[in-house]
């Protein structure tokens, strides 16, 4: 069987932490995953926390310092790279913090903050200018689902997001397909749901900048995932991995779920 350790899809899980584990709780959190995590898995799998703004350097030493293979994220940025922006994180700062992914447009952010697709465009740029990998997320609400409205809603966000991008920019980033009526509500999609919108996801983005750029992007799915519903989720061949709520908390179910992920061939992906 192929190893994807050098593979540009290689499985990514994410974990978002939200608003959730204080910086203590959050060393106590990566110190156990680093015990519970098995070396053969993540020859397949890559693995990222994305702790709150608070936790990120505590995190970020206890990584180094043990050496645990498990890779920083945030959860926003600014797109501007400093200013009077109270209560704002600027992407340089992030990149200083030694973080590799940043969400660019949670479902969260847009609903809860008003954050709209302009402003994550930009908060897009701010990341790729800082050399760090942006988590486009994208996903329908309910009312849109049901009104038929899905590939159209996908098709908005991933065009607002990624338009004159170039395309290795386009190659390397992360698109996390997360259905808002999924978020945090234990309604997962189906894996056959979540592989055709992704696979929607990857032809925008061969649209927007080439088929080569889109065949080598990442896309996730996000919803509700656990330890037992990620194997079939991952086994979509559009779908490279899952980014995790509440699930991502306690490092038992993320081991779990990483160790999921790792059962699925990568042919299984092609
Ligand atoms: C998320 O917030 O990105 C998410 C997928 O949450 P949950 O797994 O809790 O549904």
């Amino acid at each position: 069987m192929a190893d994807q350790a050098n593979d540009s899809r290689r499985t990514l899980v994410a974990g978002n932490w939200k608003m959730h584990h204080d910086h203590l709780q959050a060393i106590r959190t990566v110190q156990e995953l680093g015990l519970r995590l098995d070396p053969v898995d993540l020859k397949r799998v890559e693995v990222a926390v994305l702790p709150p703004f608070t936790d990120l350097r505590s995190v970020q030493t206890v990584l180094e310092d043990r050496s645990i293979p498990v890779v920083l994220g945030a959860q926003h940025c600014h797109d501007r790279d400093s200013g009077a922006f109270t209560g704002e994180v600027a992407a340089p700062m992030l990149a200083r913090l030694g973080v590799r992914y940043v969400l660019a447009g949670h479902s969260e952010r847009r609903l809860l903050f008003g954050q709209d697709d302009a402003q994550v465009g930009a908060a897009l740029r701010a990341v790729l200018r800082h050399g760090m990998v942006p988590v486009l997320c994208v996903g329908e609400t309910a009312e849109e689902r049901e009104a038929g409205r899905t590939e159209e809603r996908l098709s908005d966000q991933v065009a607002a997001a990624v338009q004159g991008l170039a395309e290795e920019q386009v190659a390397g980033m992360v698109v996390a397909y997360e259905p808002v009526w999924a978020i945090g509500t234990g309604a997962t999609a189906t894996a056959a749901d979540a592989q055709a919108a992704c696979a929607h996801v990857r032809g925008r983005l061969a649209a927007a900048a080439s088929g080569d750029a889109a065949a080598s992007a990442r896309i996730l799915y996000g919803g509700s995932v656990n330890a037992e519903n990620t194997a079939e989720l991952v086994g979509g061949p559009d779908v490279d991995g899952v980014l995790v709520g509440g699930a991502s908390l306690e490092a038992a179910s993320l081991a779990g779920i990483v160790a999921a992920a790792a059962t699925v061939r990568p042919a299984a992906r092609r």
